[in-house]
């Protein structure tokens, strides 16, 4: 760094001392002529060894002088050099004489305040060298004189960022001294009480400083002192010192003693007023956010209102595992509160960590470098069975395909295809687009729907709620088999109709070109120009849905009835201006989803084994859903809402009076009744999948809300699904659920929660869209007991938080986190697949895996094509296909993965040329549902045995884990036949990130990360992997190639990715992540992801699959020239991987203009013990292993 002589060097100038001016300006000729040396050094040199005071005084000038002009750059310049020692040294010496040169003085502590931060051993340098209490008693002792004093409380902050400083000033009566320094409202010295504040807000950050301002009743002198500033400080030209006096307040209740003060000083109500004054003023926001932050602190903890945190079912388990958190959880005493602990109080020790450990599979944000696998040889694959060959026969019985001869089976032999020449290989893939909207016929909808309203008043205020399911019918039959036969034979005759024309059509609308299909079927339905849904309801069910009603829906006849009949009940309010906020372009075709069939579903229902033997059935899950005809954009998140709802929140404190605290739901308490009360929502979540345990109204238009845990634990809360019914239009009703855990979530960038009104299905509109405004998501003022954070005390909930306004007036409404997808929705799905395929051509068998612990059946389905004839040659190909092993849902909040799931299925059965080749391939060996027990009962994470089905897949328990422990033995049997599958996919759903990418395994890659086994790249390894991904991020909108990973992490070691590709030696195997938010790229960029594209990405996986098929044996076909080039393309750059660019540890998300705030809990530092032995002149022990510029953050264990 060369330095310029921008100023007269003025040495010279000066009247060489006596003794030894030669020997000096021998040393700085010398030094200036040296090789590399710069002004700098001589400039320091000459300062360390001059004894002349003009000397002295010109040099610190001119370093004064660079260290301003120069900024930063030259402040570390000065810095490397060691001009901080020199500095030091020179002010003791100093401050030896008996009155120390005043200008000197100045100077000095002006260098020093500029370079100290910038030398990272400053602290530590000051204290050994003594200048602590130097500097201290120049301010004491000068008080008056303020060109002195400035520079050293400038000096005295950076000592103070230094926490064994802080604490020896402080008792040295630092502290006492800023608050001479600080005072009332007054336009002088403004710069002086800016830097005292800043030094008070660094010194209180030590608890000991703290502890001494809170006994000298300091936090009402400075909750006094910032009114008066608020006052008079019209023009807003002093926020920084007003922003200093809260930035003290801020250090002082982190001590609990301070919050109290706080509290006895009315706190609450100065900072809730003063910032309701300031929040006009943009300019004012950081007095605002510092004021809530404060007020966050001082909140009293509150324990969740629940009897227990552990869910309101019980299961009884089989066997209780001997360790981990089940066994916790059934070994705590009885009397243990775990709601909240006596001990919280007892906080001050406590150190939150902001960076929490997360429950969620796919985290990397707590993704450190110590999480990657390093030990090489468990990197490498082990490939042993894991258990005896004769055990695993008892899955020969999966594998008909491998054994059957086909010869009672009516095949016909077909011409061979044309596999290369089709459009289907060179051209585009017909998949599901999920991009593609049919013309926009806006009218045809309204004018149907308005023939057909009959007055809703007929029916008087009675208002559709669930269906009610006659569980009696079931159980009071002498056979119920026989019952069962019963209904479903008239299902299927009553859906004649249905099977025969609508679901064709249906399914090539799924599954080929959307809007031919749909045109010329709306043609024929729209003879009676009958709203689409409502004619559709009416040709299935009407001819019977008295009968059904009977039976099925008893006491609720009349209104199923008249919700099929009638179809669309009046609706006063303007339709048109209630759906304003949706955009409606377009109206499409029949909506009917495919694969539903309402009446199948109530049957699948029935059979269905919840927990809470639920007998009541969702309308969305009965009417079923197809995605809306128009874009959802990721929400912009409008500035301020954060602080909004937490003003809002700190206001139930302060006028207690306003809150109303009704319980308008609870599962712990079945008996409750809730007070019938016109104004007030009702609630409900008694159906599958349900998650809502309690309801507190709060305000007339508020409800605080509380998640069931997963069955067996105590925590997991983030899944839910409730109905709403009750409401009024016109008016914003603002929901919290109070429980959250995870420390994020994509609700802060732009996800909405799920709602389906049943008005609107009713209207021939079947579908969830996004709803909500308002949204945020932040830490509240419930605290967790420390059995539910892991041993941690005083850790905090969070909480979601939206408003809505209702389209209807005494609607029915769900909300969900994500769009439902059921147990019996899958069932019902399965069995529609299987009645409609062409059993011809594709080979479909469903098998029962296994029963899951309370006793529902975990599906297995094998599909592919039928072999061409049952000559040997065809059988052979037809066995020698290699397998792909698919499996999904093992996580039930993460719906979102068996919406792909569905879309794979659909793709797979359907009449696609490709899905043909493509069956032609592969065998497909598919779990679709690996925990129904969790989805049934409403789980977030778990399966019935509390734990984590992804956590268990190295050592399953046959009794706690049936469907993880039957998979992998499907998988050990696979390995056992040397007929390992050429993919495995998990799909997942990721609650953190945008887009669809995967994870994978490579030992290459996770070594690139560890950097310290460079010897351990000699590993060969197929990039084969990388092929899979790559394709996908070129064929499927939704992928993104940059968040895939192949890094193996210790903390995925008994994931089902990990254990399939180590233990059973699958090199392709995969976690499919799928956004439950939406996408940043690709083709929909900005938008919120729907059960549409989620569904394509199910069949574009397929797609992928078969590219894959042909790039690993690329000499069975005789491709086109330019798909080669294209693949090879593929293939070349996924050898090329040098960079490991995939593993990312950043954010995952940018900041917000309104930062995302969670430092709300009360975060008591820990102090330095500062043992009385030692002096200020005595580096203490512990000082070494404190890092000076990083002491403000600065946490020993
Ligand atoms: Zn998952």
């Amino acid at each position: 760094m060369e330095f310029h002589h921008t100023t007269p060097w003025r040495v010279g100038s000066s009247t060489p001392e006596a003794g030894s001016p030669k020997k000096q300006f021998e040393k700085i000729r010398k030094e200036m002529t040296a090789k590399g040396s710069t002004g700098m050094d001589v400039l320091l040199s000459t300062l360390e060894n001059t004894k002349d005071l003009q000397t002295t005084l010109n040099i610190l000038n001119i370093l004064v002088e660079l260290v301003s002009v120069g900024g930063s750059r030259r402040a570390s310049a000065l810095v490397s050099k060691g001009g901080t020692q020199i500095l030091l040294q020179l002010l003791l010496n100093a401050s030896k004489e008996s009155s120390p040169h005043e200008e000197l003085m100045i100077q000095v502590h002006t260098l020093l305040a500029r370079t100290g931060p910038k030398d990272k051993k400053f602290g530590v340098k000051s204290r050994i060298n003594g200048v602590l209490t130097i500097t201290l008693n120049l301010v004491k002792q000068n008080l008056q004189n303020q060109r002195l004093v400035l520079p050293c409380l400038q000096l005295l902050r950076v000592y103070s960022t230094n926490p064994v400083n802080a604490v020896s000033l402080g008792k040295n009566g630092v502290v006492e001294l800023m608050f001479k320094i600080i005072g009332p409202f007054s336009k002088k010295n403004t710069g002086l009480m800016k830097v005292a504040l800043d030094t008070l807000a660094a010194l209180l950050k030590s608890k000991t400083n703290a502890r001494r301002a809170v006994d000298r009743g300091y936090v009402h002198v400075l909750l006094t002192i910032y009114v008066d500033w608020h006052r008079h400080d019209n023009r807003h030209r002093n926020m920084l010192i007003r922003k200093g006096i809260l930035q003290s307040l801020k250090s002082v209740t982190s001590l609990k003693l301070g919050r109290k003060a706080f509290i006895d000083a009315n706190g609450m109500k100065i900072l809730y007023n003063t910032s309701q004054d300031c929040l006009a003023v943009r300019t004012l926001d950081p007095l605002v956010n510092t004021s809530s932050l404060i007020m966050r602190k001082c909140f009293p903890k509150n324990r969740l209102p629940l009897p227990t945190i552990k869910s309101a079912f019980h299961f009884q388990l089989p066997v209780i595992p001997v360790t981990g958190p089940v066994a916790q959880l059934y070994n705590l005493p009885p009397e243990v509160d775990d709601v909240v602990d006596e001990s919280d109080d007892n906080e001050d020790l406590e150190l939150e960590a902001e960076n929490e450990i997360e429950n969620d599979d796919d985290i990397d944000q707590n993704f450190k470098n110590d999480d990657i696998e390093t030990d090489i040889n468990k990197l490498k694959p082990k490939q042993e069975l894991g258990r005896p060959v004769e055990e695993l026969k008892m899955y020969e019985h999966f594998f008909h395909e491998l054994s059957d001869d086909f010869q009672e089976c009516d095949l016909i032999a077909k011409e061979p295809k044309p596999l290369a020449k089709e459009g289907n290989l060179g051209g585009p893939i017909v998949v599901p687009t999920a991009g593609e909207e049919p013309p926009v016929e806006p009218n045809i909808l309204t004018n149907s729907v308005k023939k057909n309203i009959i007055s809703q008043k007929e029916e008087g205020d009675k208002q559709p709620t669930f269906l009610d399911l006659a569980k009696e019918d079931i159980k009071n039959s002498d056979n119920p088999l026989q019952q069962q036969e019963g209904d479903q034979n008239r299902t299927v005759s009553s859906s004649q109709y249905l099977t025969s024309d609508l679901v064709k059509a249906l399914d090539r609308i799924t599954l080929q070109n959307a809007p031919q299909t749909s045109q010329s079927f709306t043609a024929g339905i729209k003879k009676d120009s009958s709203p689409h849904l409502t004619s559709i309801t009416c040709t299935k069910t009407c001819p019977h849905i008295s009968t059904c009603g009977n039976v099925l829906f008893e006491g609720r006849t009349v209104q199923l009835g008249k919700l099929c009949f009638t179809g669309v009940e009046t609706e006063e309010d303007d339709d048109s201006a209630s759906n304003s906020s949706v955009e409606q372009t377009s109206f499409e075709g029949p909506n009917m989803p495919p694969l539903h069939d309402s009446d199948l579903y109530v049957e699948i229902v029935k059979n269905t084994k919840s927990v809470p033997e639920y007998s009541e059935v969702a309308y969305p899950d009965y009417f079923g859903h197809i995605p809306p005809p128009f874009k959802e954009p990721i929400l912009e998140r409008p500035y301020g809402v954060q602080r909004t709802k937490i003003a809002q929140d700190i206001e139930r404190l302060i006028h207690q009076n306003d809150i109303i605290d009704k319980v308008m739901y609870d599962l712990d308490n079945p008996n409750y009744t809730v007070p019938e009360e016109g104004e007030s929502l009702k609630f409900n979540s008694r159906f599958e999948s349900g998650n809502l345990r309690k309801v507190i109204q709060i305000r007339k238009n508020e409800y605080d809300l509380i998640l069931n845990s997963d069955i067996n634990s105590n925590h997991y809360h983030q899944w839910f699904y409730f109905e709403v019914s009750g409401m009024r239009t016109g008016v914003g009703y603002r929901f919290n659920i109070i429980n959250c855990e995870k420390s994020n979530s994509q609700f802060n960038y732009g996800m909405q929660p799920l709602m389906y009104s049943v008005q609107e299905a009713l209207h021939a509109r079947p579908w969830w869209i996004r709803v909500g405004t308002d949204i945020c998501y932040y830490k509240n003022h419930f605290s967790r007991s420390s059995v539910a954070a892991g041993g941690q005390k005083g850790k905090s909930y969070y909480t979601i938080t939206f408003t809505v306004t209702f389209p209807h007036k005494d609607d029915v409404c769900y909300f969900a986190y994500h769009y439902p997808y059921t147990y019996s929705t899958l069932q019902m799905h399965l069995q529609k697949l299987e009645s409609s395929h062409n059993p011809q051509q594709i080979y479909f068998r469903q098998d029962v895996l296994c029963e899951t612990l309370s006793g529902n059946s975990c599906p297995l389905l094998t599909i592919t094509a039928m072999p061409e004839s049952n000559y040997y040659e065809n059988i052979c190909q037809f066995r020698n296909r290699p397998y792909i092993f698919l499996s999904a849902r093992v996580h039930p909040g993460e719906t979102n993965s068996s919406w792909v799931m569905k879309g794979t299925l659909e793709y797979l059965m359907s009449s696609n040329p490709t899905a043909q080749s493509l069956r032609e391939s592969y065998i497909f060996k598919i779990v679709p549902m690996l925990n129904p027990d969790g989805v049934i009962n409403g789980n977030h994470r778990c399966s019935l045995s509390g734990e984590d089905l992804n956590r268990q897949w190295q050592s399953p328990n046959p009794d706690l884990h049936p469907t993880i422990y039957h998979a992998k033995g499907l998988l050990q049997y696979m390995a056992a036949i040397k007929r390992l599958p050429l993919v495995y996919c998990d799909y997942h759903g990721h609650s953190r990130k945008k887009n669809v990418f995967m994870y994978g395994c490579s030992i290459k890659e996770t070594v690139w990360h560890t950097n310290d086994n460079a010897a351990s790249c000699d590993v060969v390894e197929d990039v084969g992997y990388r092929t899979l991904p790559k394709i996908l991020s070129h064929t499927a909108p939704a992928f993104c190639m940059s968040s895939c990973s192949f890094v193996v992490e210790k903390s995925k070691q008994s994931t089902a990715r990990v254990v399939v590709w180590r233990e059973i030696g699958v090199q392709r195997s995969y976690t499919m992540e799928s956004t439950l938010c939406g996408c940043d790229q690709g083709k929909y960029k900005g938008l919120q992801i729907g059960t549409r594209e989620l569904e394509e990405m199910g069949a574009k996986f397929c797609v992928g699959l078969f590219r894959l098929k042909r790039l690993t044996s690329p000499l069975e076909y005789n491709l086109p020239n330019s798909l080669l080039e294209f693949e090879n393309d593929l293939i070349e750059s996924s050898c090329k991987v040098t960079s490991p660019t995939t593993y990312v540890l950043e954010e995952d998300e940018p900041r917000f203009l309104e930062e995302v705030d969670y430092s709300a809990e009360s975060n008591d530092e820990i102090d330095i013990e500062l043992p009385e032995s030692v002096g200020d002149y005595e580096p203490s022990v512990q000082e070494d292993a404190l890092s000076d510029s990083e002491s403000s953050k600065t946490c020993l264990p």
